[in-house]
């Protein structure tokens, strides 16, 4: 039996703006009926304007107690290299209790402006010097908690990280924290699994660090252990993130990142491939083909000075993609999608560079784009207003005067480009309201949860 049914005057559907449709949404937070063209029926809540929630493909969450604290020069030639040491400072300092609670505040920003899923790389497993806690996976259960006090939807992605380097260097002491043993790190994905077992919203996937902190017979061995179990699952890795990475991978591999992944794995729709920011057209057409996704994190990749995906290139071959918030400076997936467009349209002088004949609308196809590529990438059944996905969905502000008098096929390219405002009311995830009017029913304790865990790692 439905939990609940709403009458949309106009919801954003697979196949375009649709008016006066009602959903009902069933106890478990699933939509079990979608009718268009119909009229409201009593007992349906009504709603204005409905869009589905997005995916947040990559998320690194302790990185926001940082955000803003490395924009000074280091040095004349400073690079992401520079930036990691920041990051490493970071990465040990913060306790299992300040995880869970940057992830917290973290997690309420994102369902404030419009993820209603994450799907968190999490590679700090240990204590500072290298020892397991008591609990292997003691983190990734703040990551866990964290994802249920905002009320988000969590792909969790432990990650496997071995080495310092692709010459297989040991991890160097402020990479402790990260390392494990292949067998210690299929515990820690099992412990995992098995704390969230019972929460439909929350999957576990695996995450190879990257070819130069993954050799490849560990990284055969932990994804043989998956396919051998017939266990279908997330498998991400950040790749191609660096011209130096490509050198290097060149160097010992004798291929480039993009090109040795494509030729020893059976890439396919499983597989997300964080960054894939330095392709050859070749690499470009054969991910494209794949059938995996790219995710981008604009934001990061601007702040990293890590280079520009070949965007045009790739949606040409067919390739989905999805956006990421990565070392979160920027929780907002509009100035993500915002930002995919402006890094292309700034080296290609011209405009609207993601539409194509398909959808002209830049927005419109941007954010239908990565709602598709987001619910491949974590291997879940949301990013669509259907039956059977995910009840994860927005309502816009129609009394915002952004949206006024406008068409609704414009809506979309508004809401990205239009306007620095948020325009997200309220916003539904897994069936229950999380936000409504702009407010979030826990903000002010875990804003101070927030400050607190953050005093001393930030002084
Ligand atoms: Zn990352």
């Amino acid at each position: 039996m439905p939990q609940q049914t709403y009458f949309i005057n106009n919801a954003f559907l697979s196949d375009g703006w649709t008016a006066n449709v009602r959903l009902s949404v069933d106890d478990k937070g699933f939509i079990s009926r979608l009718e268009k063209g119909v009229c409201a029926e009593r007992g349906d809540q009504k709603l204005g304007t409905v869009i589905p929630g997005l995916v947040n493909c990559h998320s690194h969450s302790f990185q926001r107690a940082m955000a803003g604290l490395t924009e000074y020069q280091n040095s004349p030639t400073d690079t992401f290299w520079s930036w990691r040491k920041t990051m490493y400072r970071f990465a040990n300092l913060v306790s299992p209790e300040d995880l869970q609670a940057i992830a917290s505040y973290l997690y309420l920003e994102m369902i404030k402006q419009g993820y209603t899923s994450v799907a968190e790389f999490h590679y700090v497993h240990h204590q500072p010097n290298g020892t397991p806690y008591s609990c292997a996976s003691q983190l990734s259960q703040s990551i866990i908690n964290a994802a249920n006090i905002a009320g988000i939807n969590l792909t969790l992605l432990p990650v496997l990280y071995m080495t310092a380097g692709f010459d297989g260097q040991p991890l160097l002491e402020e990479q402790k924290r990260f390392g494990n043993s292949v067998a210690r790190y299929l515990d820690i994905q099992n412990e995992a699994s098995q704390y969230c077992a019972n929460q439909h919203q929350h999957n576990v996937g695996i995450a190879l660090h990257s070819l130069r902190a993954v050799p490849a017979d560990p990284m055969n061995e932990v994804i043989n252990h998956f396919v051998k179990q017939s266990v279908s699952c997330p498998i991400h890795v950040h790749i191609a993130e660096q011209t130096q990475e490509v050198e290097q991978s060149i160097k010992s591999l004798g291929k480039r990142p993009v090109e040795w992944l494509l030729d020893n794995h059976a890439v396919d729709q499983q597989w997300c491939l964080i960054h894939a920011t330095h392709m050859t057209p070749e690499e470009t057409t054969a991910l494209a083909r794949s059938g995996a996704t790219v995710g981008i994190c604009p934001t990061t990749e601007a702040n990293l000075g890590d280079g520009l995906f070949p965007l045009r290139e790739y949606l040409d071959q067919g390739g989905h993609i999805a956006i990421g918030s990565d070392g979160n400076t920027c929780t907002n997936p509009m100035e993500e999608l915002r930002w995919l467009e402006y890094g292309q349209r700034l080296v290609t002088r011209t405009r609207n560079v993601s539409s194509d004949n398909t959808e002209l609308h830049t927005g419109t196809n941007l954010y239908g784009r990565c709602l598709d590529g987001g619910g491949r990438a974590i291997g879940q059944k949301t990013g669509a207003l259907k039956l059977g996905c995910r009840a994860d969905l927005i309502v816009l502000d129609d009394n915002s005067a952004d949206l006024a008098n406008i068409a609704t096929d414009s809506i979309l390219d508004v809401l990205i480009f239009g306007t620095s405002q948020s325009l997200i009311k309220d916003v539904m995830v897994n069936g229950i309201w999380k936000i409504t009017h702009y407010h979030h029913a826990d903000e002010e304790r875990i804003k101070n949860m927030f400050i607190s865990a953050t005093k001393a790692m930030r002084g």
